[in-house]
């Protein structure tokens, strides 16, 4: 079996899980993927009367059509998935604000104060220099207080329902992003960005540059990242905001939105200056067109945070997106009480979800100069991209990859949280602050990110057989960094399951050495390799542990192993490969993946140097196959 059918098996497998989850889309309305080769045109006329063109992603090489016209839209379907130009289709899907409010039908928020009102009230007074979440030591004040002089104010890109940029906290603050390039009302794109009169944000919705918020969620998530914690409503910010917010709309007045158009901001946000992303939404259905637009976003070197969801349920076997994404840069966030409890409605998920922040009762800005109360995952995301942006404002070289490695390792652990995120950790204010002061020097480095697109397997599953490994195990979790991993948390729960017992690891790499002249994104024409057997040791470095495993098998393709500890999901390792006669070693970094059905860890390499894929060549000459 080649590494590539084990890419095969493994991806086959989520596709499964996301057409088991399948959320509601836009009914006709398709995001269609063109090969890298082929012309939009060519496909929209053999489309002709068939289908109507809704927008274009020429990034992606990729249309927004309806199929709503066609006198048989299902033949119509079929024309489309059928035509050798076209890589992939797929449903235009509906994504929902991911505030706990408005999931339980009670409207949102849960509590509205008008202008003064809230200051009134005892536990919102002027004497709290906080949020609600002050029982959370999450050391937002001191953090403050530990900032720099930086003049530096990131960009932060709010992807919600928009934002009423009128409101006293953004107007003192001077906190909008206004787009300089741009000359307001004269109706011309000037800076010939896509968008005619863009002047601090965009509506993708009516395609217009009046973003006003018609729900609330979005001014509300606004707040949360202005302040990041502080009672910047007992105590105004009057001095500029330390980040600058770009509010794109693209979620109604009822807090619903499509992947299109989520897609749309995703790439404004990348094109117009923002380094942060902060998706306070989701979806249960994987789409592959919006895991492309969050992969530019990363390669455009942002932070990503996305809100875990309020089902109370296991994102590692139900999944959220974009939460769920790979994407080295994404962070999934829970939502925890005042006192550190995971929330009731709050998602979670050892391998899926990272890090934990206030998402209980938090009070922010409203539309109309109100205030008021609210709870989700969706108030816990705009806590942490707050806190990238002031990382970012003390380093601001660093890549969005870095923010994030930065932030996972300077959570509080706390216990409830073990099993719960990936980190076992809430948010620190103050640690991630001293440790992005430290870092004012450090160059930009992130891995190249080869993402495993799943739609683009569907069609070749039948040939994927499942890895052959070396002892399968039922449950496994992972130990965060900085957690110690000592024999009292090793026997708390499954720690010393996955202690104990031997790991299949299986690696590959992604061959992306497709020349134009090739067939395009076709994935039937990569290369497959044979594999041998190997018996040799294998170094796999997790942050700053050096787990010692043993090679099963390699190819050009990739390799498995065997080790005696779990791995992070999404988590970037740096695998050290000793030869068979252990003269020489190749260093490679991948990302990891968990596959449910087999009970393994399969390491995606984020791209191996042609000099490392000789030498590996080398070394399998003489092996047996295995
Ligand atoms: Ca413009």
């Amino acid at each position: 079996m080649g590494g590539h059918s084990v890419m095969l098996a493994i991806l086959s497998f989520i596709a499964g899980v996301s057409l088991a989850h399948a959320q509601e889309a836009v009914p006709g309305e398709y995001i269609v993927k063109l090969k890298s080769m082929a012309s939009p045109s060519g496909v929209l006329n053999k489309m002709q009367g068939k289908m109507s063109l809704k927008g274009s992603f020429p990034r992606m090489n990729a249309l927004h059509v309806s199929l709503k016209g066609a006198a048989n839209e299902s033949a119509a379907f079929e024309d489309l998935v059928n035509d050798p130009d076209v890589e992939y289709v797929e449903p235009n899907f509906i994504l929902k604000k991911s505030d706990f409010n408005s999931n339980e039908g009670l409207g949102s928020p849960a509590q509205v104060f008008a202008e003064g009102e809230a200051q009134q009230l005892e536990q919102y007074s002027a004497s709290s220099v906080s949020f609600s979440q002050s029982g959370a030591a999450v050391r937002v004040v001191e953090a403050w207080a530990a900032e720099s002089t930086s003049t530096v104010r990131p960009i932060v890109a709010i992807i919600d329902t928009g934002l009423d940029k009128t409101h006293p906290v953004f107007v003192n603050s001077n906190a909008t992003w206004n787009n300089v390039r741009e000359i307001p009302n004269n109706g011309i794109d000037d800076d010939y960005n896509g968008y005619v009169d863009d002047v601090s944000g965009w509506n993708f919705i009516d395609n217009s540059p009046n973003y006003f918020d018609d729900d609330g969620h979005g001014t509300h998530v606004a707040g949360i990242i202005v302040g990041t914690g502080l009672n910047i409503l007992a105590t105004p910010i009057t001095e500029n905001a330390k980040m600058r917010i770009m509010a794109l709309k693209f979620l109604d007045a009822n807090g619903s939105g499509t992947t299109s158009n989520a897609i749309r901001a995703i790439y404004y946000a990348a094109n117009n200056g923002a380094q942060v992303i902060n998706n306070s939404w989701g979806g249960g259905s994987y789409s592959r067109s919006l895991h492309e637009a969050l992969t530019y976003a990363y390669t455009n070197r942002m932070f990503i945070a996305s809100a875990a969801g309020n089902n109370n349920k296991n994102n590692d076997s139900t999944s959220m997106y974009p939460a769920n994404y790979d994407v080295p840069s994404n962070v999934s966030v829970a939502a925890t009480t005042d006192y550190d409890f995971l929330a009731t409605f709050s998602n979670y998920g050892a391998r899926t979800v990272h890090i934990a922040s206030p998402g209980l009762m938090i009070l922010s800005t409203l539309p109309n100069n109100r205030t008021g109360t609210m709870s989700g995952t969706s108030m816990a995301t705009p806590f942490v991209s707050g806190m990238a942006a002031l990382a970012l404002r003390e380093a601001p070289q660093l890549t969005g990859y870095q923010v994030k490695n930065l932030m996972l390792a300077s959570v509080d652990n706390i216990a409830g949280l073990l099993n719960k995120v990936s980190t076992s950790g809430r948010i620190n204010a103050l640690n991630l602050i001293n440790q992005a002061k430290a870092q004012s020097s450090t160059s930009a480095t992130q891995p190249s990110y080869s993402p495993s697109y799943q739609a683009e397997v569907r069609s070749s599953a039948s040939d994927a057989t499942p890895p052959t490994g070396c002892g399968l195990i039922t449950a496994a979790a992972l130990r965060g960094p900085g957690h110690g991993g000592g024999a009292a948390d090793a026997m708390n729960g499954f720690g010393v399951l996955a202690g104990l017992m031997l790991i299949p690891v299986i690696v590959w790499a992604v061959l992306r050495q497709r020349s134009l002249a090739g067939a395009g994104e076709d994935p039937t024409s990569r290369r497959r390799f044979e594999r041998f057997r190997m018996d040799s040791d294998i170094r796999v470095m997790v942050g700053n542990r050096e787990l010692v495993g043993s090679l099963k098998t390699i190819s050009l393709g990739g390799a498995s192993f065997c080790a005696d500890e779990a791995l992070e999901q999404g988590g970037i390792i740096t695998m050290k490969i000793s030869s068979p006669n252990g003269k020489d070693m190749v260093e490679v970094q991948g990302q990891v993946v968990w596959n449910e059905a087999n009970q393994s860890y399969g390491v995606q390499f984020a791209g191996a140097e042609r000099g490392t894929l000789a030498m590996i060549q080398q070394w399998t000459k003489g092996l047996m196959k295995a």
